[in-house]
């Protein structure tokens, strides 16, 4: 039997329960010990209905872990290998793996229908089947999970920086890197500093920008900015963003903006924040009924501004998890500094309540081995 929390109906408090049935992997699945989960936004935005998905629900989709037993098939990794878990797929064999856009990765589609990639689920609790969000369902200690949705990564690298690496790293540090074309000497400005918002600017500094305009709400998440990377921080309902952005770049506006909240005002902020031919890069996750509305002429044609969507920072996992690791072991990229919280099972409600106070960066689920 497995411990995991289970999302049993959207709106409600998660239920940790310890009598979890876990099926043998199927062909091309994996085994996993989870060793560590980060609590994201996106499990929250499942929790609370934002992001729909079937209950009942194992959630968690940031997580590392250690193989246990693989299924028929599996070649890549063995049992004793530490993995990364990539809430994307990336089968390698699809139109989009082949054109290096694993982001996209066909296969991608079934994360939606909450089972495994055949649509059936492997996960049972008091007689009914439990689904896991992003095949992942890192809120529980075991879980089965497609081979091609991990990276096997080096020992030496603590699991509970390495599952974090899963989401918001990925997403943050990749929509600088990937998404975005940030030049050296750039200006770069990000809405929104949590998990991921922390990640943009680090990997805005990794790209060489030189001012860095982090905006949020919290003093405290403005502090780790600064941490991160920020050159200037803008207390978003006290100051005026623009004029700190124009302050920094000569007069200009930012050659890059990121929105990491996924709110229409913030969306709108983010395009107007931008310079001309500047981009506009759209990370946060917003709800289903947010709706756009622009000035067509003027943020296309005679701005030539880019709005550019940002999907799991435009990561190819296969690459870019050992990219980043390389980046953190050489000292480059912060993760132990992302850690505000270690957490149990029981603790994830509230990591859900402190993400709403703008307390923490991640907190983290470490399990016991
Ligand atoms: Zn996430
Ligand atoms: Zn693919």
């Amino acid at each position: 039997m497995s411990n995991a929390a289970v999302l049993t109906e959207v709106g409600k408090p998660l239920e940790v329960r310890d009598d979890v049935e876990v099926a043998p992997p199927g062909p091309g699945e994996v085994r996993i010990r989870t060793g560590a989960s980060g609590v994201c936004h996106s499990d929250l935005s499942v929790a609370n209905g934002t992001v729909p998905l079937p209950t009942p629900i194992v959630l968690g989709h940031e997580g590392a872990g250690t193989v246990v037993e693989i299924g028929e098939g599996v070649t890549t990794v063995a049992p004793g290998d530490h993995v990364v878990l990539s809430f994307v797929p990336n089968c390698q064999e699809c139109y989009f793996c082949k054109r290096g856009e694993g982001y996209n990765c066909e296969k991608a589609a079934m994360t939606a229908m909450g089972g495994m990639l055949d649509g059936t689920t492997r996960l049972t609790s008091q007689g009914s089947p439990l689904f896991e969000m992003a095949m992942c369902g890192t809120f529980g200690d075991e879980t089965i999970v497609p081979e091609i949705s991990m990276v096997k990564i080096p020992k030496d690298v603590p699991l509970k920086v390495a599952a974090l690496i899963g989401c918001g790293v990925l997403t943050g540090v990749g929509a600088a890197l990937n998404t975005a074309t940030i030049k050296p000497g750039d200006t770069v400005a990000v809405i929104g500093c949590g998990g991921v918002g922390l990640n943009v600017i680090q990997g805005a500094k990794l790209a060489g920008a030189t001012n860095i305009v982090a905006i949020d709400v919290f003093e405290h998440k403005l502090e780790l900015a600064a941490q991160f990377g920020a050159t200037h921080t803008v207390k978003a309902d006290q100051e005026n963003a623009a004029s700190i952005v124009t302050g920094a770049a000569d007069g200009r506006l930012a050659d890059t903006v990121f929105e990491v909240i996924g709110l229409e005002p913030t969306m709108n902020q983010a395009i107007e924040l931008t310079r001309k031919g500047g981009e506009v890069v759209l990370v946060g996750v917003p709800r289903m009924d947010v709706m756009l509305n622009l000035p067509a002429a003027f943020t296309f044609l005679y701005l030539g501004k880019t709005v550019k969507g940002c999907w799991y920072g435009s990561s190819n996992v296969n690459d870019d998890v050992p990219k980043l690791l390389d980046l953190y072991q050489e000292g480059k990229l912060l993760l132990d500094e992302l850690i505000s919280r270690e957490i149990g099972l029981d603790g994830i409600d509230g990591a859900f309540e402190a993400m709403g106070t703008g307390q923490v960066a991640r907190s983290v689920i470490v399990y016991d081995d």
